[in-house]
């Protein structure tokens, strides 16, 4: 995947993403006994952050003077990509998806030096781990009607409120949380808070399991929480800007995990077409079999292709709004359909419970929640093929 790259600190990267996952994560999972949906041990987690921080990885997606490598949009989704079709249960904290540097990208621009210095410098270096918290019970695809309230008392916050769903909660040690500072305003103004999860009133609860099995979503509940007022982050009312602010790239950079996901499903199926034997020989002699391994080759060409034509676009700073959608929505249905066919190829090997293609037919499947459900993609899609009539009407 993403072969066309040729900048040297890439392919250096790519390399040391290898050898640090076949010398050290594969044999530390193995030693362990961990899988995909076991409760990954803090002090494990904690050490994989080091270690990739260590060997100039954890950090890799950021500016050269946040102490990253400087790769572009493009140069980061091959090594997403990679890691998702790594085979590591621990991929994703390579590169701190879940907790590090890439949960607050492009968001540290507005940091403060204080916030750079408290939060976010320990999160680059791998030392603190963090989390986006902005959906709420009854808040989802309407992100504007959130609820939880950050009230002024003095040179401090009161924080109310419950987060729901949110990613890297469970070993997180601060949330940027969305609160709304004035409700009478219109639309309510929305502030991002950092909020450390030790404090007094904050109760992180893990009492759901999404259908991947894995344990890294939470809800955040905040009672009465006091923070400085210096915690606001971005400025007062500006918290939905900051978030929009991520959106697009995030929509994008979803997707070479996707593709790598549905890659390793791909993968599987060739090799066991290739050895599974009925009818005195392999499966793999059956045209309809033939046919379904020709659309997933297919559908993942075309993924990779819109993923690198869309991260082109990103880098050269074009508005983004409407390819991203569009990428996160195709990808996520071709993806999943690959896992689809996947499964179907397996046999009952692949709605074994626990068999990699299964695995990432249920982990493919959830991207069409999150980030944006599919058909928020389509909304966002259609208002902008829909915007230049309608300014003509
Ligand atoms: C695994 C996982 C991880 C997540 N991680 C985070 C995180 O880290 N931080 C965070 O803040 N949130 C996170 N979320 C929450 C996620 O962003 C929301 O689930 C998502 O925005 C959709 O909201 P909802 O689930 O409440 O669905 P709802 O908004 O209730 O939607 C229900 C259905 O109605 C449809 N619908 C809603 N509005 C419209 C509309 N205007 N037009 C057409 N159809 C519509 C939806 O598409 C969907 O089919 C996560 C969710 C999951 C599942």
């Amino acid at each position: 995947m993403f072969d066309h790259l040729t900048n040297p600190t890439l392919i250096e990267t790519r390399a040391a993403i290898r050898r640090y996952i076949d010398e050290e994560l594969l044999p530390l999972e193995r030693e362990l006994g961990l899988g995909s949906e076991d409760v990954w041990p803090r002090d494990v987690l904690r050490g994989v952050w080091r270690r990739s921080s260590e060997l100039g990885l954890y950090a890799a997606c950021l500016p050269v003077q946040l102490g990253g490598k400087g790769l572009d949009i493009a140069e980061q989704c091959a090594l997403k990509a990679d890691l998702a079709a790594s085979g590591a249960v621990l991929a994703p904290h390579v590169l701190g998806d879940l907790g590090g540097p890439p949960r607050v990208g492009n968001m540290l621009k507005y940091a403060t030096p204080e916030q750079l210095a408290n939060y976010f410098q320990p999160v680059i270096r791998g030392e603190k781990s963090t989390c986006f918290a902005l959906t709420e019970p009854h808040s989802g695809s309407d992100a504007q009607s959130i609820s939880t309230t950050a009230v002024a008392d003095g040179d401090e916050l009161v924080v109310n409120g419950r987060k729901h769903y949110i990613s890297g909660a469970p070993f997180a040690d601060f949330a940027i949380v969305m609160c709304v500072t004035d409700a009478t305003a219109s639309p309510p103004a929305i502030t991002a808070v950092l909020i450390d999860l030790d404090l007094p009133g904050v109760r992180v609860s893990t009492e759901y399991v999404p259908m991947s099995g894995q344990h890294i979503d939470a809800d955040i509940e905040f009672t009465n929480v006091r923070v400085p007022r210096a915690n606001i982050f971005g400025g007062e009312g500006n918290g939905f800007k900051l978030g929009m602010s991520r959106i697009n790239v995030n929509r994008l950079l979803h997707c070479p995990t996707m593709l790598g996901l549905a890659t390793t499903a791909y993968q599987a199926s060739l090799e066991y077409a290739g050895k599974r034997r009925q009818f005195g020989g392999p499966i793999a002699r059956f045209q309809a079999i033939q046919h379904m391994l020709a659309d997933m080759a297919a559908a993942l060409w075309a993924c990779e292709s819109m993923i690198a034509q869309t991260a082109a676009l990103a880098d050269s700073g074009a508005d983004l709004r409407m390819k991203a959608a569009a990428c996160k929505l195709y990808i996520s249905e071709r993806c999943f359909e690959v896992a689809d066919k996947a499964v179907q190829i397996h046999g009952n090997v692949g709605v074994t419970r626990g068999h990699p293609v299964e695995q990432a037919f249920r982990k493919l499947r959830m991207f069409r929640i999150f980030t944006g459900t599919s058909e928020i993609q389509r909304n966002t899609i259609a208002r902008a093929i829909l915007e230049p009539m309608q300014a003509q009407a």
